[in-house]
Protein backbone atom coordinates (compact mmCIF):
# COMPACT_ATOMS: atom_id res chain seq x y z
CA UNK A 1 0.00 0.00 0.00
CA UNK A 2 2.61 2.75 -1.46
CA UNK A 3 -0.43 5.74 -0.99
CA UNK A 4 -1.30 5.00 2.96
CA UNK A 5 0.42 8.47 4.13
CA UNK A 6 -1.78 10.34 1.65
CA UNK A 7 -4.56 8.37 3.29
CA UNK A 8 -3.91 9.89 6.24
CA UNK A 9 -3.62 13.32 5.47
CA UNK A 10 -6.53 13.33 3.21
CA UNK A 11 -8.84 12.34 5.90
CA UNK A 12 -7.09 15.08 8.30
CA UNK A 13 -8.46 17.40 5.78
CA UNK A 14 -11.98 15.99 5.48
CA UNK A 15 -11.77 16.09 9.23
CA UNK A 16 -10.92 20.01 9.16
CA UNK A 17 -13.27 20.23 6.87
CA UNK A 18 -10.84 21.64 4.23
CA UNK A 19 -11.20 19.14 1.59
CA UNK A 20 -11.95 20.54 -1.99
CA UNK A 21 -14.70 19.36 -4.01
CA UNK A 22 -15.23 20.13 -7.71
CA UNK A 23 -18.63 21.10 -8.73
CA UNK A 24 -19.00 18.96 -12.37
CA UNK A 25 -20.23 22.35 -14.79
CA UNK A 26 -23.15 20.81 -17.32
CA UNK A 27 -23.18 24.15 -19.13
CA UNK A 28 -22.01 26.76 -20.54
CA UNK A 29 -20.06 29.00 -18.02
CA UNK A 30 -22.29 32.26 -17.39
CA UNK A 31 -24.45 33.22 -14.64
CA UNK A 32 -27.17 30.80 -15.14
CA UNK A 33 -25.26 27.42 -15.10
CA UNK A 34 -26.77 23.58 -14.51
CA UNK A 35 -25.44 21.52 -12.25
CA UNK A 36 -26.70 17.77 -10.80
CA UNK A 37 -29.47 19.01 -13.45
CA UNK A 38 -30.05 21.17 -10.96
CA UNK A 39 -30.06 25.41 -12.95
CA UNK A 40 -28.71 28.27 -10.40
CA UNK A 41 -27.48 32.26 -10.79
CA UNK A 42 -23.99 32.28 -10.05
CA UNK A 43 -21.76 34.72 -8.59
CA UNK A 44 -18.71 32.43 -9.09
CA UNK A 45 -16.96 33.47 -11.96
CA UNK A 46 -14.37 35.70 -13.56
CA UNK A 47 -15.82 35.99 -16.28
CA UNK A 48 -16.66 39.57 -15.65
CA UNK A 49 -17.81 41.03 -19.06
CA UNK A 50 -20.03 37.45 -20.22
CA UNK A 51 -18.10 36.80 -22.71
CA UNK A 52 -16.87 33.29 -21.96
CA UNK A 53 -20.63 31.88 -23.18
CA UNK A 54 -20.69 34.69 -26.32
CA UNK A 55 -21.70 32.87 -29.56
CA UNK A 56 -19.09 35.43 -31.40
CA UNK A 57 -16.34 34.03 -30.05
CA UNK A 58 -17.57 30.56 -30.19
CA UNK A 59 -18.16 31.08 -33.86
CA UNK A 60 -14.32 32.53 -34.49
CA UNK A 61 -13.18 29.58 -32.35
CA UNK A 62 -14.58 26.91 -35.22
CA UNK A 63 -13.47 29.42 -37.38
CA UNK A 64 -9.87 29.42 -36.18
CA UNK A 65 -10.10 25.36 -35.73
CA UNK A 66 -11.12 25.28 -39.64
CA UNK A 67 -7.77 27.68 -40.42
CA UNK A 68 -5.67 25.90 -37.89
CA UNK A 69 -6.55 22.75 -36.94
CA UNK A 70 -7.17 22.17 -33.61
CA UNK A 71 -3.43 21.69 -31.49
CA UNK A 72 -0.54 23.73 -32.11
CA UNK A 73 1.47 20.82 -32.17
CA UNK A 74 4.67 22.22 -31.18
CA UNK A 75 6.55 24.95 -29.28
CA UNK A 76 6.56 27.88 -30.07
CA UNK A 77 10.24 28.56 -30.66
CA UNK A 78 10.06 25.34 -32.99
CA UNK A 79 7.17 25.13 -34.93
CA UNK A 80 4.06 26.36 -32.96
CA UNK A 81 3.91 29.82 -33.75
CA UNK A 82 0.71 30.48 -36.27
CA UNK A 83 -0.61 33.71 -37.87
CA UNK A 84 -2.73 33.86 -35.14
CA UNK A 85 -0.55 34.23 -32.31
CA UNK A 86 1.59 36.92 -34.06
CA UNK A 87 -1.44 38.68 -34.68
CA UNK A 88 -3.29 38.50 -31.77
CA UNK A 89 0.29 39.66 -30.02
CA UNK A 90 0.50 42.69 -31.94
CA UNK A 91 -3.20 43.54 -30.86
CA UNK A 92 -2.50 43.17 -27.33
CA UNK A 93 0.18 45.17 -27.39
CA UNK A 94 -1.55 48.06 -29.59
CA UNK A 95 -4.49 47.62 -26.96
CA UNK A 96 -2.17 48.15 -23.78
CA UNK A 97 0.01 50.67 -25.55
CA UNK A 98 3.06 48.92 -24.94
CA UNK A 99 5.77 48.52 -27.80
CA UNK A 100 5.61 44.71 -27.93
CA UNK A 101 3.00 41.45 -26.07
CA UNK A 102 4.21 37.99 -25.88
CA UNK A 103 1.71 35.58 -25.26
CA UNK A 104 1.53 32.50 -22.54
CA UNK A 105 -0.48 29.86 -22.33
CA UNK A 106 -1.68 30.39 -18.91
CA UNK A 107 -1.36 33.43 -16.50
CA UNK A 108 0.14 30.96 -14.01
CA UNK A 109 3.02 30.23 -16.47
CA UNK A 110 3.41 33.70 -17.40
CA UNK A 111 4.16 34.57 -14.10
CA UNK A 112 6.87 32.03 -13.66
CA UNK A 113 8.26 33.11 -16.86
CA UNK A 114 8.69 36.71 -15.94
CA UNK A 115 10.37 36.54 -12.56
CA UNK A 116 12.41 33.36 -12.77
CA UNK A 117 13.67 35.05 -16.28
CA UNK A 118 14.32 37.89 -15.00
CA UNK A 119 15.52 37.63 -11.62
CA UNK A 120 17.98 35.21 -9.87
CA UNK A 121 20.14 34.27 -6.79
CA UNK A 122 21.86 37.92 -6.86
CA UNK A 123 18.24 39.68 -6.85
CA UNK A 124 15.42 40.67 -4.84
CA UNK A 125 11.79 40.47 -5.84
CA UNK A 126 9.35 42.70 -2.97
CA UNK A 127 5.94 41.25 -3.06
CA UNK A 128 2.57 42.08 -1.59
CA UNK A 129 1.36 39.96 1.21
CA UNK A 130 -1.94 39.11 -0.65
CA UNK A 131 -0.59 38.51 -4.16
CA UNK A 132 -1.97 35.80 -6.06
CA UNK A 133 0.04 32.29 -5.43
CA UNK A 134 1.42 32.33 -8.73
CA UNK A 135 3.54 35.15 -8.28
CA UNK A 136 4.52 33.71 -4.80
CA UNK A 137 5.52 30.26 -6.84
CA UNK A 138 7.22 32.00 -9.16
CA UNK A 139 9.76 34.05 -6.68
CA UNK A 140 10.28 30.63 -4.81
CA UNK A 141 11.48 29.07 -7.85
CA UNK A 142 13.70 31.89 -9.49
CA UNK A 143 15.66 31.84 -5.58
CA UNK A 144 15.92 35.59 -5.42
CA UNK A 145 15.89 37.20 -2.18
CA UNK A 146 11.82 37.43 -1.67
CA UNK A 147 10.62 40.33 0.20
CA UNK A 148 7.32 40.32 0.96
CA UNK A 149 5.25 43.63 2.51
CA UNK A 150 2.05 44.20 4.36
CA UNK A 151 -0.88 44.62 1.91
CA UNK A 152 -0.64 48.16 0.40
CA UNK A 153 2.22 49.42 2.98
CA UNK A 154 3.90 51.59 0.59
CA UNK A 155 6.41 52.68 3.66
CA UNK A 156 7.49 49.44 4.53
CA UNK A 157 8.20 48.58 0.91
CA UNK A 158 10.28 51.88 0.79
CA UNK A 159 11.99 50.89 3.99
CA UNK A 160 12.74 47.27 1.87
CA UNK A 161 14.01 48.88 -1.12
CA UNK A 162 16.31 51.08 1.28
CA UNK A 163 17.83 48.59 2.61
CA UNK A 164 18.27 46.25 -0.61
CA UNK A 165 22.00 45.73 -2.50
CA UNK A 166 20.53 43.33 -4.42
CA UNK A 167 21.62 43.31 -8.17
CA UNK A 168 18.13 43.70 -9.64
CA UNK A 169 15.02 44.71 -8.22
CA UNK A 170 11.44 43.64 -8.97
CA UNK A 171 8.41 44.86 -7.51
CA UNK A 172 5.61 42.49 -7.58
CA UNK A 173 1.69 43.28 -7.29
CA UNK A 174 -1.61 42.10 -8.29
CA UNK A 175 -3.05 44.97 -9.86
CA UNK A 176 -6.65 44.42 -8.91
CA UNK A 177 -6.46 41.98 -5.72
CA UNK A 178 -8.23 38.35 -6.09
CA UNK A 179 -9.73 38.11 -3.02
CA UNK A 180 -10.03 41.62 -2.03
CA UNK A 181 -11.16 43.67 -5.38
CA UNK A 182 -9.05 46.45 -4.44
CA UNK A 183 -6.26 48.34 -6.98
CA UNK A 184 -2.89 48.61 -6.42
CA UNK A 185 -1.60 51.64 -6.12
CA UNK A 186 0.07 51.93 -9.19
CA UNK A 187 1.39 55.78 -9.13
CA UNK A 188 2.88 55.14 -5.56
CA UNK A 189 4.67 52.07 -6.55
CA UNK A 190 5.77 53.62 -9.84
CA UNK A 191 7.15 56.52 -7.99
CA UNK A 192 9.16 54.14 -5.80
CA UNK A 193 10.44 51.40 -8.63
CA UNK A 194 12.00 55.00 -10.09
CA UNK A 195 13.74 56.37 -6.79
CA UNK A 196 15.07 52.78 -6.33
CA UNK A 197 15.92 52.10 -9.58
CA UNK A 198 13.16 48.97 -9.78
CA UNK A 199 11.40 47.24 -12.13
CA UNK A 200 7.23 47.07 -11.45
CA UNK A 201 5.90 43.69 -12.23
CA UNK A 202 1.84 44.44 -12.66
CA UNK A 203 -0.28 41.01 -12.74
CA UNK A 204 -3.90 42.38 -14.36
CA UNK A 205 -5.60 39.38 -14.40
CA UNK A 206 -8.78 41.16 -12.71
CA UNK A 207 -8.20 44.21 -14.74
CA UNK A 208 -7.95 43.77 -18.28
CA UNK A 209 -11.12 44.02 -20.03
CA UNK A 210 -12.93 46.07 -17.13
CA UNK A 211 -10.62 48.72 -16.16
CA UNK A 212 -10.14 51.91 -18.60
CA UNK A 213 -12.58 53.30 -21.13
CA UNK A 214 -11.82 50.72 -23.05
CA UNK A 215 -10.95 48.23 -20.68
CA UNK A 216 -7.11 48.22 -21.52
CA UNK A 217 -6.75 47.57 -17.89
CA UNK A 218 -4.92 48.92 -14.97
CA UNK A 219 -2.64 51.74 -17.05
CA UNK A 220 -5.48 52.89 -19.26
CA UNK A 221 -7.39 53.48 -15.60
CA UNK A 222 -4.92 55.56 -14.23
CA UNK A 223 -3.64 56.74 -16.88
CA UNK A 224 0.08 56.02 -16.41
CA UNK A 225 2.94 54.90 -18.95
CA UNK A 226 6.71 53.44 -17.86
CA UNK A 227 9.60 51.70 -19.22
CA UNK A 228 10.13 50.11 -16.21
CA UNK A 229 6.72 48.11 -16.21
CA UNK A 230 5.82 44.60 -16.49
CA UNK A 231 2.43 44.41 -17.65
CA UNK A 232 0.69 40.77 -17.43
CA UNK A 233 -2.52 39.71 -18.20
CA UNK A 234 -4.46 36.60 -18.31
CA UNK A 235 -7.22 36.09 -21.44
CA UNK A 236 -9.14 33.49 -19.57
CA UNK A 237 -10.89 35.98 -17.06
CA UNK A 238 -12.67 38.95 -18.58
CA UNK A 239 -11.67 38.24 -21.83
CA UNK A 240 -13.27 34.55 -21.71
CA UNK A 241 -11.08 32.59 -23.41
CA UNK A 242 -7.71 31.22 -22.07
CA UNK A 243 -4.52 32.32 -21.96
CA UNK A 244 -2.09 34.96 -20.97
CA UNK A 245 0.62 37.78 -22.32
CA UNK A 246 3.19 39.74 -21.12
CA UNK A 247 3.74 43.31 -22.62
CA UNK A 248 6.42 45.93 -22.13
CA UNK A 249 9.72 47.37 -23.96
CA UNK A 250 11.11 45.26 -26.77
CA UNK A 251 14.36 44.14 -25.27
CA UNK A 252 12.19 43.11 -22.09
CA UNK A 253 10.46 40.53 -24.33
CA UNK A 254 12.93 39.44 -26.53
CA UNK A 255 14.97 38.10 -22.75
CA UNK A 256 11.47 36.58 -22.26
CA UNK A 257 11.70 34.29 -25.55
CA UNK A 258 15.29 33.56 -24.69
CA UNK A 259 14.56 33.08 -21.30
CA UNK A 260 11.04 32.14 -20.11
CA UNK A 261 10.93 28.21 -19.52
CA UNK A 262 7.72 28.24 -19.23
CA UNK A 263 7.62 29.72 -22.69
CA UNK A 264 10.41 27.89 -24.41
CA UNK A 265 9.42 24.53 -23.05
CA UNK A 266 5.78 23.58 -23.54
CA UNK A 267 2.78 23.64 -26.54
CA UNK A 268 2.04 27.01 -28.04
CA UNK A 269 -1.97 27.49 -26.86
CA UNK A 270 -4.09 26.24 -29.78
CA UNK A 271 -3.88 28.90 -32.59
CA UNK A 272 -7.88 28.72 -32.70
CA UNK A 273 -7.98 30.32 -29.09
CA UNK A 274 -5.60 32.78 -30.43
CA UNK A 275 -8.18 33.89 -33.49
CA UNK A 276 -10.86 33.51 -30.58
CA UNK A 277 -9.01 36.23 -28.83
CA UNK A 278 -8.78 38.48 -31.55
CA UNK A 279 -12.29 37.98 -31.83
CA UNK A 280 -12.28 39.03 -28.05
CA UNK A 281 -10.18 41.64 -27.74
CA UNK A 282 -12.48 43.57 -30.41
CA UNK A 283 -15.48 42.96 -28.23
CA UNK A 284 -13.91 44.19 -25.13
CA UNK A 285 -12.93 47.57 -26.84
CA UNK A 286 -16.51 48.20 -28.81
CA UNK A 287 -18.64 47.36 -26.28
CA UNK A 288 -18.29 49.68 -23.62
CA UNK A 289 -21.75 48.93 -22.68
CA UNK A 290 -20.65 46.15 -20.35
CA UNK A 291 -18.48 47.85 -18.51
CA UNK A 292 -21.19 50.74 -17.75
CA UNK A 293 -23.58 47.63 -16.88
CA UNK A 294 -21.04 46.37 -14.60
CA UNK A 295 -20.48 49.64 -13.00
CA UNK A 296 -23.95 50.04 -12.32
CA UNK A 297 -24.37 46.70 -10.43
CA UNK A 298 -21.62 46.97 -8.86
CA UNK A 299 -23.00 50.02 -7.14
CA UNK A 300 -26.03 48.73 -6.39
CA UNK A 301 -24.69 45.87 -4.90
CA UNK A 302 -22.83 48.17 -2.24
CA UNK A 303 -26.49 49.99 -1.70
CA UNK A 304 -28.72 47.09 -1.52
CA UNK A 305 -26.43 45.43 1.54
CA UNK A 306 -25.77 47.96 3.42
CA UNK A 307 -28.81 46.88 5.82
CA UNK A 308 -27.15 43.34 6.12
CA UNK A 309 -24.79 42.71 9.34
CA UNK A 310 -21.98 41.49 7.41
CA UNK A 311 -20.08 44.35 5.54
CA UNK A 312 -18.48 44.64 2.15
CA UNK A 313 -14.49 44.82 2.21
CA UNK A 314 -14.37 48.67 0.21
CA UNK A 315 -13.64 47.42 -3.54
CA UNK A 316 -14.56 49.45 -6.85
CA UNK A 317 -14.54 46.47 -8.89
CA UNK A 318 -16.35 43.19 -10.07
CA UNK A 319 -15.06 41.71 -6.98
CA UNK A 320 -16.83 42.56 -4.07
CA UNK A 321 -15.91 40.41 -0.58
CA UNK A 322 -18.38 40.35 1.95
CA UNK A 323 -16.28 39.39 4.84
CA UNK A 324 -18.21 36.85 7.16
CA UNK A 325 -15.60 35.91 9.74
CA UNK A 326 -15.78 32.43 10.76
CA UNK A 327 -14.88 29.67 8.36
CA UNK A 328 -17.86 27.40 9.46
CA UNK A 329 -20.77 30.25 8.78
CA UNK A 330 -18.63 31.38 5.68
CA UNK A 331 -19.71 28.09 4.26
CA UNK A 332 -22.97 27.65 5.98
CA UNK A 333 -24.05 30.93 4.33
CA UNK A 334 -22.71 29.55 1.46
CA UNK A 335 -24.46 26.19 1.33
CA UNK A 336 -27.68 27.87 2.09
CA UNK A 337 -27.45 30.23 -0.63
CA UNK A 338 -26.62 26.97 -2.82
CA UNK A 339 -30.14 25.93 -1.58
CA UNK A 340 -32.01 29.03 -2.71
CA UNK A 341 -30.35 28.50 -5.84
CA UNK A 342 -27.72 30.60 -5.57
CA UNK A 343 -24.09 29.83 -6.09
CA UNK A 344 -21.82 32.37 -4.21
CA UNK A 345 -18.13 30.43 -3.04
CA UNK A 346 -17.22 30.83 0.48
CA UNK A 347 -13.23 31.83 0.60
CA UNK A 348 -11.72 30.47 3.46
CA UNK A 349 -7.88 30.59 5.21
CA UNK A 350 -5.15 30.02 3.77
CA UNK A 351 -6.83 31.60 0.66
CA UNK A 352 -7.74 34.83 2.82
CA UNK A 353 -6.43 35.53 6.32
CA UNK A 354 -7.67 33.74 9.62
CA UNK A 355 -10.61 35.17 11.21
CA UNK A 356 -11.61 36.75 7.21
CA UNK A 357 -13.44 34.35 5.91
CA UNK A 358 -15.54 35.61 3.38
CA UNK A 359 -18.31 35.31 0.23
CA UNK A 360 -16.25 36.30 -2.99
CA UNK A 361 -19.21 37.92 -4.68
CA UNK A 362 -17.80 38.32 -8.38
CA UNK A 363 -20.22 40.33 -11.17
CA UNK A 364 -20.46 40.08 -14.22
CA UNK A 365 -22.20 42.35 -17.47
CA UNK A 366 -24.11 39.42 -17.97
CA UNK A 367 -26.05 39.61 -14.67
CA UNK A 368 -28.92 41.59 -14.73
CA UNK A 369 -30.40 44.15 -11.60
CA UNK A 370 -32.59 41.52 -10.71
CA UNK A 371 -30.22 39.32 -10.27
CA UNK A 372 -28.30 41.59 -7.51
CA UNK A 373 -31.69 42.17 -6.02
CA UNK A 374 -32.29 38.64 -5.50
CA UNK A 375 -28.97 37.56 -4.06
CA UNK A 376 -29.60 40.80 -1.66
CA UNK A 377 -32.52 39.35 -0.41
CA UNK A 378 -31.31 35.80 -0.27
CA UNK A 379 -28.26 37.46 2.09
CA UNK A 380 -31.27 39.07 3.88
CA UNK A 381 -33.21 35.89 4.62
CA UNK A 382 -30.48 33.47 5.22
CA UNK A 383 -28.86 36.54 7.72
CA UNK A 384 -32.03 36.18 9.63
CA UNK A 385 -32.17 32.83 9.89
CA UNK A 386 -28.87 32.30 11.22
C1 LIG B 1 -6.13 33.75 -12.40
C2 LIG B 1 -4.90 34.45 -11.99
C3 LIG B 1 -3.65 34.07 -12.49
C4 LIG B 1 -3.47 32.81 -13.29
O1 LIG B 1 -3.97 32.95 -14.57
P1 LIG B 1 -4.38 31.63 -15.38
O2 LIG B 1 -4.43 32.06 -16.78
O3 LIG B 1 -5.71 31.22 -14.84
O4 LIG B 1 -3.31 30.61 -15.11
C5 LIG B 1 -2.56 34.84 -12.18
N1 LIG B 1 -2.68 35.94 -11.39
C6 LIG B 1 -3.87 36.32 -10.87
C7 LIG B 1 -3.94 37.53 -10.00
C8 LIG B 1 -5.01 35.58 -11.15
O5 LIG B 1 -6.17 35.92 -10.61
Amino acid sequence: MPFTGLVTELATLEARGLKRHRRVLESPQGTRVVVDGRQFLTFCSNDYLGLAGDARLAAAAGEGAARYGVGAGASHLILGHATAHHALEAALAQFVSLPRALLFSTGYMANLGIVTALAGREDAVFADKLNHASLNDAVLLSRAAFKRYAHGDLAALEKLLAASAARRKLVVTDAVFSMDGDIAPVPALLRLCERYDAWLVLDDAHGFGVLGATGAGVLQHYGIASERIVYMATLGKAAGVFGAFVAGESDLIEMLVQRARPYIYTTAMPPLLAHALLASLEIIAAETWRRELLAQLIARLKRDVAGLRWRLLPSDTAIQPLVIGANDEAVRVSEQLARRGLLVPAIRPPTVPPGSARLRISLSAAHREQDVAQLVEALLEVEKNS
